[in-house]
Order: C-alpha cells, then structure tokens, then sequence
C-alpha cells in the first residue's frame, strides 16, 4: 500500500472513532423490568446498557424472574414457547437457565456460536469477573478464567441443563398476530411464542 492511501485510511478510521460518541445511534426504549416498548419484548445484556459480563447475566436472571411471575407465564400448548431468547451471550443463557428452572419452555435462537463476543476475544485472554463484590446470579458460572476455559464451561452447563439453543440461526423478523409472537429466523417457518415475552439479548 502506498504511503499517502495509507494515511489516507488510517485517518478515516481515526475520525470515525472520535465523530462515534457523537453519532445518532438508535438504542430501544427500555422501561420497568427491562420491557421495550413493545410490551413482551425485553431487551438485556449489553443491549440494555450492561457493562460487563456479570451485570448482563443479572438481568438475564432478574427479568426472567419478573417473566416467570406474571399470570399466564406458563402456557398449555406444546406448539408455542413460552420464552424465545435471542442471542446466546452472557445473558441470555443465565435468562434461560432460569427460564428452565422455573418450568418455561424456552428455546435460544443464536445468529453465530454460543458466547460468540467471547469466542471473538484474542487467544487466551483472561476474562475478569467484575465487580468482584457482587456475587453472580443464577446457573450460567462465572469467575476469573481464560476464555477458552470459560467457554468450555458454558458449553457443559449447556449441556447438563438441555438447554435448546440453535446455533447459525439468527433472528430475522418478529411479527404479532392473534395474542403470540411469530419469530422468524434464517431457517425456521416462524417460532411460535405465547403473548409473554421475547427476550433480545444481542450485545
Ligand atoms: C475485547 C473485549 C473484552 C472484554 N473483556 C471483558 C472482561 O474481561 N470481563 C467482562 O465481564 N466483560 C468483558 N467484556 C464485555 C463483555 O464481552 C460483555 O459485557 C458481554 O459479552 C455482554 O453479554 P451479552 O450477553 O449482553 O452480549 P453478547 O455476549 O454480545 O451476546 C449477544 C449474542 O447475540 C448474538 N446475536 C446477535 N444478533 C443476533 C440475531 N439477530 N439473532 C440471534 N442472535 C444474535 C451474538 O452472536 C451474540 O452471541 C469485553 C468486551 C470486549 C469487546
């Protein structure tokens, strides 16, 4: 490359770091409970301002608790999910760890690999379990590790619950039709979900 197109490049990438803060970035309306203003659609995680992983794996575990006592949480026909979680982070696998412990039928609908922000991290980066004076909530384990081993462990305790996460298949549309949420993926002929909730989880 030559010197002046590398400059040229480098400047361009520059700026758009600095002019970043000040663009007009579209981020969901989030209220009570961490409900979007589509009501049955909850947004956690990074999404909804979680800093860390420890923090997005709260709100996993804090919303599905609120999800799981409202009056008709628990749905009869086996053809609709009570809870579709989207993503399959930090937080919406402690989202449907709970989920399962509280008797929903949950599935997680993932665009790449499980924990793929994590698997994205440099080779044997040491992941940190901030704030240490908060104890993690809910199954998914954190602590001090190689991202390696902490993935390793996700994909056990995936395993050990029979969590239902379908990987490569991203979450594409999402429509309302008579009470249920249809949620359209790159695969399926539209999930179909009970009028509770949708969990966005997609960093
Ligand atoms: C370089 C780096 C280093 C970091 N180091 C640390 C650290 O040491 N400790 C720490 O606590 N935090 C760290 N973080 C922050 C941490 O990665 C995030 O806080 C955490 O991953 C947030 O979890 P989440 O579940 O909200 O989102 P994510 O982990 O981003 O998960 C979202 C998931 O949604 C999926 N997705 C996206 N779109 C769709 C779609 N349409 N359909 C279905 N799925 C979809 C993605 O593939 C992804 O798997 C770091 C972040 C970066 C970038």
């Amino acid at each position: 490359m030559k010197e002046g197109h590398m400059f040229k490049e480098l400047k361009k990438r520059i700026e758009g770091i600095l002019s970043s803060g000040s663009r007009n970035m579209e981020r969901p309306q989030i209220k009570k409970n961490n409900e979007s203003n589509i009501p049955g659609v909850y947004i956690i995680g990074d999404l909804a301002g979680a800093p860390v992983i420890k923090l997005a794996m709260e709100q996993g575990y804090n919303v599905v608790e609120h999800i799981a006592s409202l009056p008709g949480a628990k749905g009869s026909d086996p053809h609709v999910y009570d809870l579709i979680v989207a993503g399959a982070g930090a937080a919406g696998l402690n989202a449907a760890l709970t989920a399962k412990e509280k008797g929903l039928r949950c599935m997680v609908i993932e665009k790449n690999k499980v924990a793929n922000t994590i698997e994205n991290f440099p080779e044997g980066k040491w992941v940190y379990a901030e704030p240490d004076e908060r104890p993690p909530k809910g199954k998914l384990w954190l602590d001090g590790a190689t991202k390696e081993n902490l993935i390793k462990r996700w994909h056990q305790i995936i395993e050990e619950n029979q969590l239902d996460v379908r990987m490569m298949e991203p979450l594409e549309k999402l429509e309302q039709s008579n009470g249920y949420f249809d949620a359209k993926t790159s695969k399926s002929t539209p999930w179909r979900e009970g009028m509770v909730p949708l969990l966005v989880s997609l960093g």
